[in-house]
């Protein structure tokens, strides 16, 4: 049997951590079984649903790299399909009308609170053949009234349920509109999913969804709940997957770190895309919740800083850079900036923040860094590290490393009073990269001319 998954969320927001990590598993699964992969978009909830999530929604999947094979598919455009099973299932005998007025439902509510049981619809109308002409009804399904119903998840294995718990539920309001748990299974069902992999906070539903597949003359799929995340934040758990991508994720590493939310392989933390779906399985998915560690998506993603190559991680850093006004070009120099710096930083945002001094010079001495390092004594050995700098034939860190080296020497000085004084004068301060690696990945002319600026602050 050929795997077929779904992704199924509603659009009534855009995608967060949580639900990102649903489809993944499911993305996974799919690339890992050669299965396929679909997007349902569960629009029912008319008040609340936007075509903007939906793109939203597609934008995030696409960024990470986890497009849908099939859809989105929308139910809103497949009501026709949950009448007809509606009518089917009357017409059968699975399902029946029901003419209980709220009133009476919340009367036997109370009614059984009161006796100290659990309230469920009371199947009053289960038999009833005296329909009233023209009163308004719903349609309950059938729940069966005896035994249990066993699920064998692949997450949480076995699991059973007395139906004694489950009271003929709604799937038609007296609207007219059909009711979450029946249009769920009408369409796994229809759509020949196999595996239904989703939050446990459905395993619930699944008991309710069971009886119906079998009204419906399908076989249930195969079930794995995830269990929660915990550790969401407020703002973490509201985050979307674009709010990653702003505040400088990678999409590598945040793929990275959210399928180790519920599934591993040894103690490997890092794991490249390719990896994850030759190595992803349910027998490696655990029971217990996992716990969301913003520390550790900074280390994964830090990681992957270092891991992308560098004309890539330049390429993805533009639009940071832009942002923050620097008009700039994924070309060679911007990648020397961007391998340089990379491991400073944890974030795109974070690169930007630590790399700043290479695009613009509107930036502050360092008082005691200067008052340490900036010697008058030391003005003709600088002036002629200038000098030689600009006269280079080739402008790479081991050439501007030897000159620093013959000045030293000829001058006798140690490195730091010519490393320092450089590096105050290209970045404000003395803490950077090493120096040659600094001011060979500086434009020459810049870096020249900086050092020429900086002369003014050697003291008198
Ligand atoms: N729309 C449901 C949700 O977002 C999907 C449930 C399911 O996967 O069956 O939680």
């Amino acid at each position: 049997m050929s795997v077929r998954v779904r992704f199924a969320p509603s659009n009534t927001g855009h995608l967060h951590i949580g639900n990102a990590r649903t489809a993944l598993f499911n993305y996974l699964y799919a690339r890992s079984e050669g299965g396929t992969f679909i997007l349902r978009i569960e629009d029912t909830d008319r008040e609340r649903s936007r075509d903007e999530f939906t793109d939203s929604i597609v934008e995030a999947m696409n960024w990470l790299g986890m497009s849908p094979d099939e859809g989105p598919v929308f139910q809103t455009d497949r009501m026709d399909l949950y009448r007809q099973k509606v009518d089917q299932l009357l017409e059968e005998g699975k399902a029946y009308r029901c003419y209980c007025t709220p009133e009476e439902l919340e009367a036997q509510r109370e009614q059984a609170i009161a006796e100290g049981r659990k309230p469920k619809y009371s199947g009053e109308w289960r038999d009833r053949t005296d329909h009233p002409e023209d009163a308004p009804y719903t349609v309950r399904i059938k729940m069966p009234l005896e035994g249990t119903i066993t699920i064998d998840d692949m997450v949480q294995g076995e699991v059973t349920v007395d139906v004694d718990e489950l009271d003929d539920f709604i799937i038609l309001r007296s609207d007219g509109t059909p009711t979450y748990n029946f249009v769920v299974v009408v369409d796994d069902a229809s759509m020949e999913i196999s595996h239904v992999i989703r939050g446990d906070d459905h395993l619930n539903n699944t008991f309710r969804q069971v009886p119906v597949y079998h009204a419906l003359g399908a076989t249930p799929p195969t079930f794995g709940h995830l269990p929660l995340i915990d550790g969401l934040s407020k703002r973490a758990g509201s985050a979307s997957v674009q709010d990653y991508r702003d505040d400088g994720y990678l999409s590598e590493a945040l793929v990275n770190y959210m399928s180790r939310l519920g599934w591993s392989h040894g103690d490997q933390e890092i794991f490249t895309p390719e990896e994850l779906t030759d190595l992803f399985g349910f027998d490696s998915v655990g029971r217990s919740p996992s716990n969301f560690d913003r520390d550790k998506l900074n280390w994964v993603n830090s990681e992957w800083m270092k891991r992308l190559p560098a004309d890539e991680v330049a390429r993805r850093w533009v639009p940071f850079l832009e942002d923050r006004g620097f008009s700039v070009d994924a070309d060679d120099s911007l990648t020397a900036v961007a391998e340089l710096m990379r491991d400073r930083a944890a974030t795109l945002v974070e690169l930007s923040e630590v790399s700043t001094y290479f695009f613009s010079d509107d930036f502050e001495y360092d008082e005691a860094a200067v008052e340490k390092w900036m010697k008058a004594q030391n003005r003709p050995a600088i002036e002629n590290l200038i000098e030689r700098l600009a006269a280079l034939d080739e402008w790479t860190s081991d050439a501007v490393g030897s000159v620093y080296r013959e000045v030293g020497d000829e001058f006798d000085l140690g490195l730091g009073n010519l490393a320092q004084p450089t590096r105050i004068s290209l970045t404000g301060s003395t803490s950077s990269p090493s120096v040659f690696d600094l001011v060979a990945t500086f434009d020459r002319d810049e870096a020249i001319e900086r050092m020429q600026r900086g002369l003014q602050l050697l003291e008198q």
